[in-house]
Protein backbone atom coordinates (compact mmCIF):
# COMPACT_ATOMS: atom_id res chain seq x y z
CA UNK A 1 0.00 0.00 0.00
CA UNK A 2 1.44 3.28 -1.12
CA UNK A 3 2.21 5.52 2.33
CA UNK A 4 -0.15 7.94 2.88
CA UNK A 5 2.06 10.15 5.56
CA UNK A 6 5.98 9.49 6.62
CA UNK A 7 6.67 10.06 10.49
CA UNK A 8 10.62 10.84 11.15
CA UNK A 9 12.30 13.29 12.86
CA UNK A 10 8.86 14.09 15.02
CA UNK A 11 6.87 15.28 12.55
CA UNK A 12 4.28 13.63 9.98
CA UNK A 13 4.84 14.09 6.40
CA UNK A 14 1.57 14.00 4.35
CA UNK A 15 2.17 12.22 0.82
CA UNK A 16 0.79 13.34 -1.91
CA UNK A 17 0.44 11.76 -5.35
CA UNK A 18 0.24 13.98 -8.31
CA UNK A 19 -0.54 13.63 -12.24
CA UNK A 20 2.50 16.19 -12.51
CA UNK A 21 4.78 18.07 -10.68
CA UNK A 22 4.40 21.01 -12.89
CA UNK A 23 7.43 22.91 -13.66
CA UNK A 24 10.14 20.51 -12.64
CA UNK A 25 11.60 17.16 -14.29
CA UNK A 26 10.83 15.92 -10.67
CA UNK A 27 9.80 12.88 -10.02
CA UNK A 28 9.21 13.67 -6.43
CA UNK A 29 9.79 16.78 -4.14
CA UNK A 30 9.81 17.54 -0.14
CA UNK A 31 8.57 20.77 1.18
CA UNK A 32 9.85 21.17 4.62
CA UNK A 33 7.18 23.51 6.08
CA UNK A 34 4.14 22.52 4.96
CA UNK A 35 5.51 18.60 5.92
CA UNK A 36 4.28 17.16 2.19
CA UNK A 37 5.69 14.90 0.03
CA UNK A 38 4.52 15.23 -3.39
CA UNK A 39 5.30 12.00 -5.85
CA UNK A 40 4.29 12.00 -9.50
CA UNK A 41 2.15 9.08 -9.75
CA UNK A 42 2.78 9.45 -14.07
CA UNK A 43 6.02 7.94 -13.53
CA UNK A 44 6.67 4.16 -13.25
CA UNK A 45 5.41 2.41 -10.15
CA UNK A 46 9.20 1.12 -9.55
CA UNK A 47 10.33 4.84 -9.99
CA UNK A 48 7.72 5.85 -7.48
CA UNK A 49 8.74 3.51 -4.45
CA UNK A 50 12.11 4.31 -4.93
CA UNK A 51 11.39 8.04 -5.27
CA UNK A 52 9.69 7.53 -1.68
CA UNK A 53 12.75 6.32 -0.64
CA UNK A 54 14.68 8.98 -2.11
CA UNK A 55 12.53 11.77 -0.28
CA UNK A 56 12.67 10.07 3.26
CA UNK A 57 16.69 10.18 2.69
CA UNK A 58 16.31 14.13 2.15
CA UNK A 59 14.19 14.09 5.59
CA UNK A 60 16.32 12.04 7.72
CA UNK A 61 18.71 14.25 6.30
CA UNK A 62 17.25 17.44 6.88
CA UNK A 63 16.70 16.51 10.54
CA UNK A 64 19.28 14.79 11.69
CA UNK A 65 22.09 16.27 10.20
CA UNK A 66 20.82 19.67 10.85
CA UNK A 67 23.05 22.53 8.21
CA UNK A 68 25.41 19.91 7.49
CA UNK A 69 22.78 17.72 5.03
CA UNK A 70 23.63 15.30 2.26
CA UNK A 71 23.84 17.05 -0.96
CA UNK A 72 21.48 16.08 -3.75
CA UNK A 73 24.21 13.99 -5.14
CA UNK A 74 25.16 12.66 -1.90
CA UNK A 75 21.48 11.85 -1.14
CA UNK A 76 21.05 9.98 -4.58
CA UNK A 77 23.69 8.07 -4.16
CA UNK A 78 22.69 6.63 -0.84
CA UNK A 79 19.38 6.12 -1.67
CA UNK A 80 20.65 4.00 -5.27
CA UNK A 81 23.23 2.02 -2.03
CA UNK A 82 19.81 1.47 0.10
CA UNK A 83 17.76 0.68 -2.81
CA UNK A 84 20.33 -2.36 -4.28
CA UNK A 85 20.36 -3.56 -1.05
CA UNK A 86 16.91 -3.74 0.23
CA UNK A 87 15.97 -5.07 -3.47
CA UNK A 88 18.91 -7.70 -3.27
CA UNK A 89 18.18 -8.94 0.22
CA UNK A 90 14.45 -10.35 0.28
CA UNK A 91 13.39 -10.55 3.33
CA UNK A 92 16.16 -8.21 5.76
CA UNK A 93 14.06 -5.49 6.12
CA UNK A 94 11.23 -7.27 7.91
CA UNK A 95 13.94 -9.16 9.90
CA UNK A 96 15.69 -5.25 10.79
CA UNK A 97 12.36 -4.47 11.70
CA UNK A 98 10.60 -7.58 13.30
CA UNK A 99 13.29 -9.99 14.35
CA UNK A 100 12.78 -13.78 13.98
CA UNK A 101 9.80 -13.40 16.20
CA UNK A 102 8.30 -10.86 14.66
CA UNK A 103 8.35 -8.75 17.55
CA UNK A 104 7.54 -5.41 17.60
CA UNK A 105 10.64 -3.02 17.74
CA UNK A 106 10.40 -1.73 21.60
ZN1 LIG B 1 16.46 14.90 -4.16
Amino acid sequence: MKPSEIRAGGRVYQVQYTPLLLGTHLCGQTNFRQQTVSIDESYPEAQQRETVLHEIIHIVSNHYTGEYGLTEHQVGQMCEGLWQVLRDNAGLAEWIWFGEKNDEIP
